[in-house]
């Protein structure tokens, strides 16, 4: 067991005491002598098993079984006379037509005398206790023993074997590049007491991994002796913009994401004044519309006087990555299996494929929406489904993903489940011009005057899909049919469905697709458990904007902030524990906290809306045109109080049943408690 713990987790903390006592690398001391035993015992284990079948001379103790065929004449193969298996006990003698059991004592021969016939090929034997079994057994476990003395060898090979640990010590310091690791080294050479985690840290294996290119940036490898002070897990428009403003204040940084290379998938929209703020280039916005509509039926509608843009997936991440190597980030293009955090002030171990593991001190988990490397709050109370029956609490699990769909049937869960926004998105040349005015975007179409004939009238009324439209030029155009949030109430199939009949009654024919988006945003949900040593940002820290499924603006631009915190805590030593801390503390301010449960509260009354409420809710939401206050609750930036105001001024302007749902969600989904915390009581 100590053998296969040692092979396994070379930071097993036995190896580390005793390799501090011992002042050797673990692969000279006790892993060493695991491996001896381990060989040692396997062959004494193959040798018995071998002489025991030899011992083996008295057939009583062997089992044979013989199938015979009748028809055939054949002779029993001489060596089926021999003891052990010229058999003297109860042996089955089976063929097509008869089964026989040979009595004990029934010589073979004599069945063969009887005129019982054994074809050549179509005997076997079956018995577990057969020498040639034995022998197999043994030469089996000879094998084994061979293969752990070949592995181990190849294992060591690849280490690198410094007569002593003073040696090794030596060697971390001068390939380091690192001036805190060259510096720690140094100052433990002095010392008696060998620090292991930075011999370990030089016993990683040099990665294999080659470092990618993108759009002609190359990207510098990352080295697996360093301790780098952050990892970024995760090259999302999240990950690389914190690893950059890391890295633009002196920081050691790696990203790590095995797609380094490949485009960002999702599609992003976003509005221009917030992305001005941001300081990109021009070039990062692919097509700008000077003004946005939100369309209620085919003849009411608001206009609003703001630009949206749809940015330019391609040019946004060069610039990032570009910016990003500029101020000296590094890139390990894998994916990370696991992290070990470190206790008290140690490093955490962030581990790559083929047992690669990168030391650093502060792990940023950057990689998608509920990764399995971020700790979430369960609800407490597990999720029930239309059965009534519970279910797992993995958040990542509740929905299939690819389908868009609810397999479980569950509704609510005790303590706050996500909602997901659905969504089935074409970017297509349409065969004509498809009619949507070119210089205008339109944010959500919830027209139903195509919900006749083709579809379920009903049950578009009851759970409404919206249609997002960006128009490139008169032919070129992306469409998508989106049901705001649900948990999830339509199926990406749904949508999809739904677009084709909603095109079909506006008369446009679509004549080639360039791209499909099948969309699940999760929205709301369980936060990360604040306070974990491996912090969680973008995506896997829920910033996604519970009740509009928006947030790329929010990541790059909160980026900073984060930064900052891990940057000064650093800075002033404070130990790791409390540097983790003060980056979750960055993300998520009590006031942030307050706000985000507004906006949960806000999706849990959108997501139970029928297409008439969406419509009556969106006209107020939206009846000032001009106003700043919706603008802050789309970038969550309200102050608790401004949320306040906001929501009493929905509610006075919103629709007798709008009023009547927001009254009804606010006593069944905690909306009582929401506005406690907004008024700090
Ligand atoms: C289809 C879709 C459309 C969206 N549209 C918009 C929009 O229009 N506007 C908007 O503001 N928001 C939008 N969002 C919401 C949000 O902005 C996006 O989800 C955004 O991509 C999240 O960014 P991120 O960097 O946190 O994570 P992601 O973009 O999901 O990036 C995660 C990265 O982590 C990597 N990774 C994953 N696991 C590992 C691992 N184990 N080890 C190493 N790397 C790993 C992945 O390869 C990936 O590169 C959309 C979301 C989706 C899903």
């Amino acid at each position: 067991s100590i053998f296969f713990r040692l092979m396994a987790e070379p930071h097993f903390p036995m190896s580390e005491d005793i390799h501090l006592l011992s002042h050797k690398p673990p692969v000279c001391g006790l892993k060493l002598l695991g491996i001896l035993a381990a060989v040692g015992t396997t062959v004494a284990f193959g040798l018995a098993t071998i002489s025991q079948a030899f011992r083996a001379e008295s057939a009583q103790q062997l089992h044979a079984q013989f199938v015979v065929d009748q028809s055939s004449q054949v002779a029993v193969p001489r060596a089926l006379q021999r003891p052990p298996f010229n058999s003297k006990q109860s042996d089955v003698v089976s063929s097509s037509k008869a089964s026989h059991t040979v009595q004990r004592g029934l010589q073979l021969s004599t069945l063969v005398a009887s005129g019982t016939a054994l074809p050549a090929h179509d005997w076997e034997i079956t018995g577990n206790f057969t020498q040639a079994s034995y022998t197999a057994w043994g030469l089996m476990l000879f094998a084994i023993a061979a293969g752990f003395v070949v592995w181990s060898g190849f294992q060591a090979s690849k280490k690198p074997k410094p007569a002593s640990a003073m040696a090794m010590c030596a060697v971390v310091s001068d390939r380091s590049a690192s001036p805190e690791l060259a510096a720690s080294s140094a100052g433990v050479q002095q010392q008696a007491g060998l620090r292991a985690r930075q011999l370990h840290v030089e016993q990683v294996p040099q990665s294999t991994n080659v470092a990618a290119e993108y759009l002609g940036v190359s990207l510098p490898e990352y080295v697996s002796s360093h301790t780098y002070a952050v990892a970024v897990i995760g090259a999302g428009p999240a990950g690389i913009s914190v690893a950059w403003n890391l890295a633009k204040k002196g920081v050691s940084v790696v990203v790590i994401d095995p797609a380094l290379e490949k485009d960002w998938p999702n599609n992003y929209g976003v509005w221009t004044d917030e992305w001005e703020q941001l300081g990109f280039p021009e070039e990062t916005l692919g097509k700008i519309w000077s003004s946005t509509v939100v369309q209620y039926a085919e003849n009411d509608r608001t206009q609003l006087p703001r630009g949206y843009a749809r940015v330019d997936r391609l040019t946004t991440k060069t610039h990032l990555m570009t910016e990003a190597v500029k101020a000296g980030v590094h890139f390990c293009k894998d994916g990370v299996s696991s992290i070990e955090e470190g206790i008290g002030n140690n490093n955490s171990m962030v581990c790559l494929s083929g047992d690669i593991k990168v030391a650093v001190k502060v792990p940023v988990v950057a990689a998608g929406h509920y990764s399995k490397l971020v700790k979430y709050h369960s609800p407490g109370a597990k999720v029930i489904n239309n059965k009534g029956e519970y279910m797992t609490e993995n958040w990542k699990e509740l929905v299939d993903e690819k389908k868009g769909s609810n397999p479980w049937g569950w509704k609510y869960a005790q303590g706050g489940a996500p909602g997901y926004q659905i969504a089935y998105g074409i970017e297509a040349e349409t065969d004509g011009p498809h009619g949507y005015p070119v210089d205008e975007m339109v944010l959500m179409d919830w027209s139903g005057e195509h919900l006749e004939g083709d579809i379920d009238e009903a049950e578009c009324n009851k759970v409404p899909t919206f249609l997002y439209v960006m128009p490139t030029d008169e032919t070129h155009i992306f469409l998508e049919e989106t049901s705001l949030v649900g948990r999830p109430s339509v199926t990406i199939g749904e949508c999809e469905r739904r677009l084709e009949v909603r095109l079909k009654h506006r008369g446009i024919k679509i004549k080639k697709i360039h791209e499909v988006e099948r969309c699940v945003i999760p929205m709301g949900g369980p936060l990360p458990i604040l306070g974990e040593r491996t912090v969680a940002y973008g995506a896997s820290n829920n910033l996604v904007h519970p009740a509009t499924g928006y947030m790329v603006n929010r990541a790059i631009g909160n980026a900073e902030s984060l930064a900052a915190a891990i940057q000064a805590s650093l800075d002033n030593g404070l130990s790791l524990n409390d540097v983790s801390q003060k980056a979750w503390n960055a993300v998520w301010p009590q006031e942030a906290l307050r706000i985000r449960d507004f906006q949960v509260f806000g999706m849990e009354v959108l997501l139970n809306m029928n297409l008439d409420q969406s419509r009556a809710f969106f006209k107020s939401f939206f009846s000032d045109p001009e106003a700043k206050e919706w603008r802050q609750y789309l970038a969550m930036d309200l102050s608790s109080r401004e949320c306040l105001e906001f929501a009493l001024g929905l509610f006075v302007n919103c629709s007798p049943a709008v009023k009547l749902r927001f009254m009804y969600d606010g006593v069944t989904r905690d909306g009582v408690t929401v506005v406690r915390s907004l008024l700090g009581l």
